[in-house]
């Protein structure tokens, strides 16, 4: 059998362009801000992680323009060997010291840092309990560790618990010691939730298990100082690992992985995807840096953007639209658009109308819980949040007899 027949055979995406509904790969005319244009139409961009509003910074664009020129275009290598400049080290040390570990390294990719924490740390004689709602990127890792995977329901500290009894039962019984370690997202991507670190961290310790959060939505966003989702809880000292990325407050492309200094020495010389990738540009790596110096000289930008979150929260509850309620202030809001042809209609009228939102469809969601997810920016203005919402309620408004 031709390994090409299912390509051939894949005929959902030129449907959904024949009906008039494909939501994906519009193409951008302009920077990324708080309003774009795209495809001719002026926008006000509520689809982005641009969090902390940095991607069209003049300092940030300036930092990265001067690295090229310093730098040039590329490092035509792996950061193991003849890829490391002296930029990359400076913002490993700065973001150590941000969130508060003694170490971090970065990667060329959030989702490749994952792949390579990951695929690193636990191997075939290790169990990763991973709440069902995590990344695609810490599935991939997962698949890539050959780890035994213990899902466990949502955020659900019980389930947790119970699973983790039930797998150490099964481990004593053979009279066997397997490593063990919990990952969650610290702020889920999809809806904005925030993980139950508390309790997390209180089971960890109370089974001899290690932890792991991927702030990739919690950098920039959750806590006073925007040092993610363990500042939010103020339990600083209390993770073993922590990931992130550049590709959303920090205005760039690029992650980060950070623990104590044995765990970081052994994933640089270890992992796969970190010693067989080159390492990001110096235009990346100097945009994330000057974006890590703005986010420290202006924590107000996590509190605007906690104001501008809230507001529009207020906003959309107001208006009788079914959001999905998160359990602390991100600047993820999902609005509920249930099937997922309704929901890729949502959003092409949107777009047409000049408001940009993204669909959240299965896998993502089970098929009846399709969803937009909007997400905030703290340079966002209430007067943008209020087009928005009048647009938002209108097409959805249109759409409620809508049932397909
Ligand atoms: N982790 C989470 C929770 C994410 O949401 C994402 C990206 N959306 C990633 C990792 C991967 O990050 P990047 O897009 O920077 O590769």
């Amino acid at each position: 059998m031709d390994i090409f027949k299912k390509c051939y055979d894949y005929k959902l995406a030129d449907e959904a362009k024949e009906a008039g509904i494909y939501p994906y790969f519009h193409e951008l005319t302009s920077k990324q801000d708080t309003e774009v244009e795209m495809e001719g139409i002026h926008q006000i961009m509520i689809g982005s992680n641009n969090y902390l509003g940095l991607t069209s910074h003049p300092e940030v664009v300036e930092a990265s323009k001067k690295a090229t020129l310093d730098f040039g275009t590329g490092v035509s290598g792996s950061r193991f060997l003849n890829g490391t400049i002296s930029m990359h080290v400076e913002l490993e040390k700065r973001l150590a010291k941000f969130v508060g570990m003694e170490e971090a390294t970065i990667f060329s990719s959030g989702f490749q840092s994952n792949l390579g924490i990951i695929s690193a740390i636990a191997g075939r004689n290790d169990i990763i309990f991973s709440d069902k709602e995590n990344h695609a990127s810490i599935y991939d890792g997962m698949k890539l560790s050959y780890a035994e995977v213990v899902r466990y329901n949502h955020n659900d500290m019980q389930d947790l618990e119970k699973k983790i009894l039930l797998t150490k039962k099964k481990l004593s019984e053979k009279g066997i010691q397997k490593g063990m370690i919990i990952i969650t997202d610290g702020v889920f991507s999809m809806t904005g939730d925030v993980a139950d670190l508390p309790n997390i961290i209180r089971l960890a310790k109370k089974y001899d298990i290690r932890v792991m959060v991927d702030d990739a939505h919690g950098l920039g966003v959750t806590g006073k100082n925007g040092k993610g989702t363990h500042e939010h809880y103020n339990l600083m000292n209390e993770v073993d690992i922590v990931m992130g990325t550049f590709s959303k407050s920090l205005a760039s492309l690029g992650g980060y992985v950070a623990s104590n200094k044995e765990v970081i020495n052994f994933i640089r010389h270890n992992s796969r995807p970190y010693i067989f990738s080159a390492a990001i540009p110096p235009s990346n790596t100097a945009a994330a840096l000057k974006a890590l110096d703005i986010l420290e000289k202006e924590p107000q930008r996590v509190e605007n953007l906690r104001i501008i979150s809230d507001y529009m929260r207020g906003k959309l509850k107001e208006s009788g639209l079914k959001i999905k309620d998160s359990n602390a202030s991100t600047p993820i809001i999902p609005i509920y658009t249930f099937t997922p042809k309704r929901t890729m209609l949502a959003c092409n009228i949107l777009f047409k109308r000049g408001v940009y939102v993204n669909p959240v469809l299965p896998p993502a969601t089970p098929p009846g819980e399709c969803l937009i997810r909007t997400s905030y920016t703290a340079t966002h203005t209430k007067d943008q949040m209020d087009r928005a919402v009048v647009k938002i309620v209108e097409v959805l408004n249109e759409l409620k007899d809508y049932n397909e």
